[in-house]
């Protein structure tokens, strides 16, 4: 079995996610990872999921109480410390200031090593699913969150006053399959990533999705990585210093 490079600890890790479900899709694996490794995993949700169902008569706030129910729970399968949910509208996001301010804001308050987002390039060579523009819009704000936001003493000042000070992300850790260059071996933890996105229910109550179909799908997709990374599943991310 091929060993993993340089095995780095992590203390604090956010993961600044659009919808909720997007860290167990994402790299629910990876996550259960860093939390057995005893880092502190906190997420932050940038939308309220309220456009997440096919139904158009559900209330926004009924399907976001439901969502975030779930996310709760997710989180609690990969052992995460602390769910933050932002609450902009889902479907509507762009990588504006409003939205960079408020990711700053996370990344001051929770001051973490690591970042795992949403890469924010259109993915061209798999399903157009790959690329929401919620994620492209979420992947753009953290990353000028991180540099140079967050550590910007100079940017939202107002931010200070809250007792934020600058804070500098050393690393972000981006899931994008073309270009991956770091590789985290799932293969003893795909039953818990399993195990948490099915926590997301609603997200699966359609008529015509068998009850497997989410597992054998998510295995697929894992199994084509770690063909990459030579593990039997693995997650792959582009590593990007940022200290
Ligand atoms: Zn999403």
């Amino acid at each position: 079995m091929p060993e993993e490079k340089e095995e780095r600890k992590y203390e604090r890790v956010l993961v600044v996610s659009a919808h909720p479900d997007d860290p167990e899709f994402g790299f629910g694996a990876t996550v259960a990872k860093l939390t057995n490794d005893g880092a502190d995993v906190r997420y932050v949700i940038v939308t309220d999921g309220s456009q997440g169902g096919e139904d158009p008569s559900v209330p926004d706030e009924e399907l976001t109480a439901t969502r975030y129910e779930e996310q709760r729970a997710a989180a609690r399968v990969l052992g995460v410390t602390d769910v933050v949910f932002l609450g902009f509208k889902d479907g509507h996001l762009v990588a504006d200031i409003p939205l960079r301010k408020a990711i700053t804001r996370e990344i001051r308050h929770h001051r973490p090593d690591l970042v795992l987002t949403h890469a924010p390039v259109r993915m061209l060579g798999v399903g157009i699913g790959a690329s929401h523009p919620d994620h492209l819009a979420v992947g753009e704000a953290t990353l000028c969150a991180v540099y140079p936001d967050a550590r910007n003493p100079r940017a939202y000042r107002e931010l200070l006053s809250e007792g934020l000070e600058p804070h500098k992300v050393k690393e972000v850790w981006l899931p994008i399959f073309g270009e991956a260059d770091h590789f985290i071996d799932a293969t003893l933890l795909m039953d818990r990533k399993i195990e948490a996105i099915l926590q997301h229910k609603s997200q699966f109550d359609k008529p015509d999705m068998p009850a497997d179909a989410p597992a054998k799908w998510i295995r697929e997709r894992a199994k084509l990585v770690g063909e990459k990374a030579g593990f039997e599943y693995a997650e792959g991310f582009k590593r990007l210093e940022t200290a």
